[in-house]
């Protein structure tokens, strides 16, 4: 092993899109490479917006891994706009993953057109060829040489998702091009819900944006509760909106509960969004002194 300390490593992360028909092992993936599932939401194709699936910690990076929705439906359920901001989104990201299948392959014009579409910019898109396990290596290389001829792919990984060969080359490859940048997410504590963390954000906008900033900096949002709701029932959530002082809640509650009942309503709102499902927000105002010497 060779080291070279006159180089000082700089910590990397950002965020991957992953897209892919149906069935190619999009989760599977997902699972294999965050190591465990995350089992708050559950996810669903039908969604409308970019939704974070899993972070991965690393020694030296931190990839955030989301999905892009919107661009592999059947057409005739196509809203233009919402194809557009499902393309516009992945000109956010640090990193495509391309999945495709080996063996039975479908929607190949679709496919085309998908990557014909792709942001030409300098985005790396990688072509990950799952379920290896299925097939001899002789048939990889006409897929291979297929996908070559179509897009200019920043790499092709072969890989498979179900026993994980592949995927730790995968990862080294995504580290590589990723910039350089902070944890965006503390590791002991929302690696295995970064839902949680997002939620307690959206509250928190809804209090800067609907007190017009008399309360924000006082105040946290904690997420008590996250239960997925059985038969049909929306998913539970109980957060408390924790401030310092009795004339800070008396803001956020407003007249007649007004305030909070606003806040409730746009933040449930864009969880919904942005979970796919139903929410039922049960949301809560509590003083708690001094609560920011208390986190040190
Ligand atoms: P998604 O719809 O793209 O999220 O696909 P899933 O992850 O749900 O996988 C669809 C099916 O393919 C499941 O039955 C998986 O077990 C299977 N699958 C996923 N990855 C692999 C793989 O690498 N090899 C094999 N043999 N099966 C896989
Ligand atoms: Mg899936």
């Amino acid at each position: 092993m060779r080291s070279n300390p006159q180089v000082e490593t700089k910590f990397k992360s950002g965020f991957i899109s992953i897209i892919g028909q149906p069935n190619v092992g999009k989760s599977t993936l997902l699972n294999r490479l965050i190591k465990r599932k995350l089992t708050i939401v559950s996810p669903k194709p039908q969604t409308t917006r970019n939704r974070i699936l899993g972070v991965l910690n690393q020694v030296e990076a931190q990839l955030i891994f989301w999905d892009t929705p919107g661009i592999y439906k059947p057409r005739h359920a196509l809203d233009k706009r919402m194809v557009a901001a499902a393309y516009q989104s992945l000109k956010q990201v640090d990193a495509v993953l391309f999945m495709i299948q080996t063996g039975q392959r479908s929607n190949l014009e679709e496919e085309k057109n998908i990557l014909k579409a792709l942001p030409k910019s300098k985005i790396p898109v990688f072509l990950v060829i799952n379920k290896i396990d299925l097939v001899e290596k002789s048939e990889l290389l006409p897929v291979i040489d297929y996908y070559r001829q179509l897009f200019n792919f920043r790499q092709l990984i072969p890989v498979s998702a179900l026993n994980g060969s592949g995927i730790e080359e995968l990862i080294a490859e995504l580290i590589e091009v990723l910039p350089a940048g902070p944890r965006y997410f503390p590791p002991e504590m929302f690696t295995d819900q970064p839902e949680r963390f997002i939620m307690a954000e959206i509250i928190r906008e809804q209090v800067f944006l609907l007190t017009r900033q008399e309360i924000p900096y006082a105040s946290a949002v904690m997420v008590e509760e996250m239960r997925e709701g059985d038969n049909n029932r929306p998913l539970y959530m109980r957060c408390v909106i924790y401030i310092e002082h009795n004339s800070q809640k008396k803001i956020i509650i407003g007249q007649a509960g007004g305030m909070i009942k606003k806040i409730g309503q746009a933040a449930r709102m864009e969880m919904e969004q942005l979970l796919d499902s139903r929410v039922y927000l049960d949301l809560w105002v509590k003083v708690k002194k001094d609560w920011r010497e208390n986190q040190g």
